[in-house]
């Protein structure tokens, strides 16, 4: 499932393609998404002025005042082609914009979706409203998530993995940013102290921040080529490697169900206090 770098990469990749174009038409497959299609012929003719991330969706603004919300699902993926390629398989969506200019949404398992609004009503809109803080954003830092944690008592990776809390930190780069701030994942969230949290705050960014960079060299395999998004992987220290020596230590990191999804750590440098 992409998360918020490959989703901000995505962004990043799409924008000098499309933005500024005039949306022309629209095809689709005749197979819904995870909900019907909206309506895009209601954009013909718009100018699409910017896209932007929020939290793992896709928001493409248009001039006449609204915004298509797009979430890639588990295997939604983005395409900019000229007018004459012809579909691809599970080629879903077809948009045609000025200048010979086509954006295709390829999903294999269709559980991408997507939705428009009145751009005025975006925060309102029910896949919105509930979003918490971007990571990425200043307002993000230990006391912010001191003061959102001092009651919950569900264990720290949960808590960083909700979206009311913060949005897009997902399950790999939870348990990332958890082993470079030392803190176990089975740890309750209130009872951690002020400056942990700083420090869970800072790694969290910094995890994100280096994964999008990452991402900026392959941003070919993203949009334009037949790649499937994949993630950084080179970078991780402990998702993905149950049993493998730990980098700091060499212990072997332990994996561990928590919410029905797959938690890494080692349990000695990210010791139960
Ligand atoms: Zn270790």
């Amino acid at each position: 499932m992409p998360e918020l770098p490959e989703v901000e990469t995505i962004v990043h990749g799409l924008k000098p393609q499309i933005e500024g174009k005039v949306l022309l038409a629209d095809m689709n497959s005749g197979k819904n998404l995870r909900y019907p299609l909206p309506d895009f012929a209601a954009c013909h003719g718009a100018t699409l002025k910017n896209i932007e991330r929020r939290a793992k969706y896709l928001l493409f603004h248009f001039d006449n005042e609204q915004t298509w919300i797009w979430h890639l699902g588990m295997t939604g993926q983005f395409h900019v082609l000229s007018t004459a390629e012809p579909a691809a398989k599970h080629e879903h969506v077809c948009l045609t914009f000025s200048g010979d200019c086509t954006l295709r949404y390829r999903d294999t398992r269709r559980f991408g979706y997507a939705g428009l609004c009145q751009t005025s009503e975006l925060e309102s809109h029910q896949w919105m409203q509930n979003l918490g803080i971007e990571p990425l954003t200043p307002a993000f830092d230990g006391q912010y998530l001191k003061d959102k944690l001092s009651t919950r008592k569900t264990s720290i990776k949960q808590a960083m993995m909700d979206n009311a809390v913060v949005v897009g930190v997902g399950n790999i780069y939870a348990s990332e940013s958890l082993f470079r701030a030392k803190i176990n994942p089975r740890q309750t969230a209130n009872s951690i102290s002020a400056r942990k949290l700083s420090t869970l705050a800072t790694h969290i960014q910094g995890v994100l921040n280096e994964a999008i960079e990452a991402g900026g060299s392959t941003i070919s395999d993203f949009v334009k080529a037949d790649g499937k998004p994949g993630y950084f992987a080179h970078s991780f220290q402990v998702y993905g490697r149950a049993d493998k020596p730990c980098f700091t230590c060499s212990k072997p990191i332990q994996k561990i169900v928590q919410g029905g999804r797959s938690t890494f750590f080692c349990p000695k440098c990210q010791k139960l206090k």
